[in-house]
């Protein structure tokens, strides 16, 4: 791929800063949009003035459209991550996800920016009948609030490919877990752990099971999808191919604190909360035939990110 100006939507966020690391690597120019609401300036330290940094708001689109200059690539990372907050808060992920979608591609549209990675998840498949559960699956019905933001965005992202030109990668990812990260269930549990020692507190039975995908490998492979697949609308699965329970990362995240006599309990129930989805597991044979092997399965995923965010976090 030549050597490409990009503008990274949420490049101070956790998987953000990981592909802002990868594409600098490659010697592409990157420039980032963040509010920094859950994003860290100290992710991005260690690349001095080899960045640009913006900090701006998605819902101001004058200063996003101004940020699209001269710019070849948008990557769109930016989202409200907490789905659990569309249990309380039911317009978060609309203003976040949805708006916020539309005013990044009618943002490319005032500047002729043609291209756009999307970051949207396997929540968009609701609970899918076929597991393990292809891009091709439907119908898709999300149960989460955030679900449906991801669903909406992706359908902007087709509808300006169909009507303005745009040419889109949209990449359905399973829980991204590793360094930097900042919520989701490991960094979780672990602030439990520093919390009382004695008792770690599981939401649901412990019998979801989910995909997960390490962030550096998730980060390559988006670039790797990128260089490689050029149909105006490319839709992938960015997962490792097999799942990992809930049970096993609270007994995973115990053993490598090194903690004694922790009594694992659960709070019951199929699911963490309402619009969880119990059981997910992502069909990867698309990205696979694009000779893009993960590193890591959801297993080795967990273990690597426990000691990661262990070192990062103390406990
Ligand atoms: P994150 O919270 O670390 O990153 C989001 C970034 O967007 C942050 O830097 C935040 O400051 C920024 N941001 C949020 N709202 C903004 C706004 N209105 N304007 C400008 N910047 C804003 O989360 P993440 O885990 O790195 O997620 C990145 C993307 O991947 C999100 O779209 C998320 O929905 C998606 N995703 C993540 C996972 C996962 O497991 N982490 C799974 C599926 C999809």
């Amino acid at each position: 791929m030549n050597k490409m100006r990009s503008l990274i939507t949420g490049g101070a966020g956790f998987i953000g800063s990981h592909l802002v690391d990868k594409l600098l690597s490659k010697g592409h120019q990157v420039r980032i949009y963040d509010n920094l609401s859950s994003g860290k300036e100290e992710f991005l330290h260690h690349h001095g003035e080899n960045i640009e940094l913006v900090v701006g708001d998605l819902l101001d689109l004058e200063r996003l459209t101004a940020a699209m200059q001269d710019i070849d690539m948008v990557w769109h990372l930016a989202a409200n991550p907490d789905i659990r907050l569309g249990t309380r808060v039911t317009d978060t992920d609309l203003r976040q996800g949805t708006v916020a979608t539309y005013n990044v591609v009618e943002a490319m549209r005032l500047s002729g920016v043609k291209n756009i990675a999307f970051a949207s998840s396997s929540v968009v498949y609701g609970e899918a009948k076929v597991m393990p559960t292809p891009e091709d699956y439907a119908p898709l019905f999300p149960i989460s609030l955030y679900g449906a933001s991801k669903l909406a965005g992706e359908a902007l992202l087709t509808s300006w490919v169909g009507t303005f030109g745009l040419k889109c990668w949209i990449f359905r990812f399973a829980n991204i877990v590793g360094a930097r990260g900042t919520h989701g269930v490991i960094f979780d549990f672990i602030h439990k752990l520093k919390a009382d020692p004695k008792r770690l507190e599981v939401l649901g039975n412990g019998r979801q099971e989910k995909s997960y995908m390490e962030v550096e490998d998730c980060a390559m492979a988006m670039i790797h999808i990128v260089e490689g697949q050029d149909e105006d609308i490319n839709c992938f699965n960015l997962g490792s191919g097999d799942t990992c329970s809930v049970r096993r990362i609270a007994e995973i995240v115990v053993e490598e604190s090194g903690l004694q006599n922790v009594s694992i309990e659960y709070t019951g129930g199929d699911r963490g909360w309402a619009g969880d989805v119990p059981k997910a597991m992502l069909a990867v044979d698309r990205l696979l035939a694009t000779g893009f092997n993960p590193s890591f399965d959801s297993e080795a995923s967990i273990r690597h990110t426990v000691r990661r965010l262990i070192e990062e976090i103390g406990l």
